[in-house]
């Protein structure tokens, strides 16, 4: 005799990232992120890289046609309730992820990440500049760190960088302040002309994944209904709190205790 079993249907976020093989930042990073708020992360691999906990060792994009294919299959199956962006391989495959994002009309999250916290860069200058132009206009939120925020925004002050930022069309930008120095950690949260700053004491160390973690952090709390205005509070406190629980698997920096 078979017996009805009642399915589960989670919400879903769209990660378009990077493969990180040690596991502490990239696709490992949302999907552990994204599981441990109650989504289901779907994927379309942007790079391969070879990496360990300390930093990344070569970039290898994976094909612009097979990683737009990789959507238009998720797409025509399953229903995309948000989208993650992080590492984008070539300017071919942010025109591929913009034309997405205007298609799956849902609400998207911009990690711009342009270099490792190693120091290894892990995209170039054509691409930042088709993230700015093509990806802003089209995200919800954008969370540079501080680094990320000055490049793209040609400005020093971090106030002004995250005000241009929100100029290129991005609803809210959250400028992390985890790569500044101080005491404190200030994160900038700008959204429609107001900046609310989220402050909290440094934790010793570096780590490795924050940034993805905390952008597929919101992008889950947004796929699961939230508005950007409670999910980004809330994903910075889950953050700090995960960063505080770390767990080290090699010899470079530890990644944050993505746990349920
Ligand atoms: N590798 C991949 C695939 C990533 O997506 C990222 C960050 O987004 C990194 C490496 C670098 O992570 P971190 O700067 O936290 O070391």
């Amino acid at each position: 005799m078979t017996r009805d079993i009642a399915l589960q249907h989670p919400a879903t976020v769209l990660c378009i990232s990077g493969l990180d093989p040690s596991g502490g930042a990239g696709l490992h990073a949302d999907i552990e992120a994204i599981h441990a708020c109650g989504a289901h992360a779907l994927s379309a691999l942007t790079v391969l890289t070879l990496q360990d906990t300390g930093n990344v060792h070569a970039v290898h994009p994976v094909d612009d046609d097979w990683f737009d294919r990789q959507i238009r299959h998720l797409a025509d199956d399953v229903r995309i309730d948000a989208v993650k962006c992080g590492v984008l391989g070539s300017t071919g495959q942010v025109e591929r992820a913009a034309r997405w994002l205007d298609r799956l009309a849902r609400p998207a999250v911009l990690d711009p990440v342009l270099h490792a916290g190693g120091g290894a860069e892990l995209a170039g200058q054509p691409v930042a500049q088709a993230l700015l132009t093509l990806l802003l206009p089209r995200v919800t939120v954008v969370t540079p760190n501080a680094a990320e925020a000055r490049l793209l925004s040609g400005c020093d002050d971090l106030d002004d960088a995250a005000r241009a930022l929100g100029d290129r069309g991005a609803t809210h930008v959250l400028v992390t302040g985890g790569d500044e120095a101080g005491d404190m950690v200030m994160d900038r949260h700008w959204h429609a002309g107001h900046i609310q700053r989220y402050t909290r004491g440094r934790l010793a160390g570096s780590f490795h994944g924050a940034g993805c973690t905390l952008a597929s952090t919101i992008a889950a709390l947004l796929a699961q209904g939230q508005a950007a205005k409670t999910a980004i509070p809330a994903a910075v406190e889950r953050l700090a709190h995960w960063l505080s629980v770390p767990k080290a698997v090699g010899r470079g920096r530890p990644s944050p205790g993505r746990r349920p």
